[in-house]
């Protein structure tokens, strides 16, 4: 469904991201695990056309999408949840929600907004509350229904645990693993290696910029060298 061939992205004279090399399958959840600064972050924006990138390509459902813009992926059924949860705080639940499904037909948006708050019971809670008000782990799956309102194929998520209480983190890794098995095809960022290995089909280490293994989540998780060099023992 996916496929980033030599993806090189550069800050100016900083390479952030060397050739790296990805494919995300229909159906999979990958895993994309890796420290502070390594670069995850920029892969995914690349990925997602907020980041050009210099040399490289990326491969949605066989067509050359580098550089496209992100309105333009989303339409194409490529979405990303970026880190930090961009929502509205002074918009309710509701209006959030509207506000992403622009892209989609009226009708489209009306059948979805009746769904989504099945999937999301916490949100059905806070309809009208501003979205400035919900917590950390409330607003994280507002981030993620505002995603879906483009009914992507393709889900890419930036850490969406980061600064969200252990309960919390529970809820959002449950509904990763609910979304995969619904079918819908994800790829994550996670600091936290090892529970992101626990729910995840395949999975990349990337360290300063480069890929630097990958496999089946449950033969890395096993690689306890990889973890403690790479990504530190605390996090995972
Ligand atoms: P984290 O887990 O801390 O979010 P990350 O793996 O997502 O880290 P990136 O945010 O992609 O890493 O950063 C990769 C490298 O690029 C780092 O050295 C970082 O300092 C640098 N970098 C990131 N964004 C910029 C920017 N806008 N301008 C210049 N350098 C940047």
């Amino acid at each position: 469904m996916l496929a980033v061939e030599q993806l090189t992205t550069r800050y100016g004279s900083l390479t952030a991201l060397h050739q790296a090399t990805l494919r995300v399958d229909e159906g999979e959840l990958i895993t994309l695990v890796g420290p502070n600064g390594a670069g995850k972050t920029t892969l995914l924006t690349s990925i997602a056309g907020l980041l050009r990138p210099a040399e490289g390509r990326v491969v949605f459902e066989g067509r050359d999408v580098t550089g496209w813009d992100p309105a333009r992926l989303v339409r194409a059924g490529l979405a990303l949840v970026p880190e930090r949860r961009r929502i509205f705080k002074d918009l309710t639940v509701a209006e959030n929600l509207k506000l992403a499904g622009v892209t989609a037909s009226a009708a489209d948006r009306r059948d979805r907004l009746a769904r989504l708050p099945e999937v999301f019971p916490i949100l059905r809670d806070r309809w009208t509350t501003a979205a400035g008000f919900l917590s950390g782990g409330e607003a994280q799956q507002l981030a993620v229904a505002r995603a879906l309102m483009s009914d992507p194929r393709l889900l890419l998520l930036d850490e969406p645990c980061l600064g969200l209480a252990p309960t919390m983190v529970d809820v959002v890794f449950d509904l990763l693993a609910d979304l995969r098995r619904e079918g819908r095809t994800i790829l994550v960022v996670e600091q936290q290696a090892r529970r992101a290995l626990s729910i995840a089909d395949r999975a990349y280490v990337l360290r300063t910029g480069r890929i630097v293994a990958e496999g089946p989540a449950a033969e890395l998780a096993q690689r306890s060298d990889l973890f403690e060099a790479y990504v530190g023992g605390g996090q995972s």
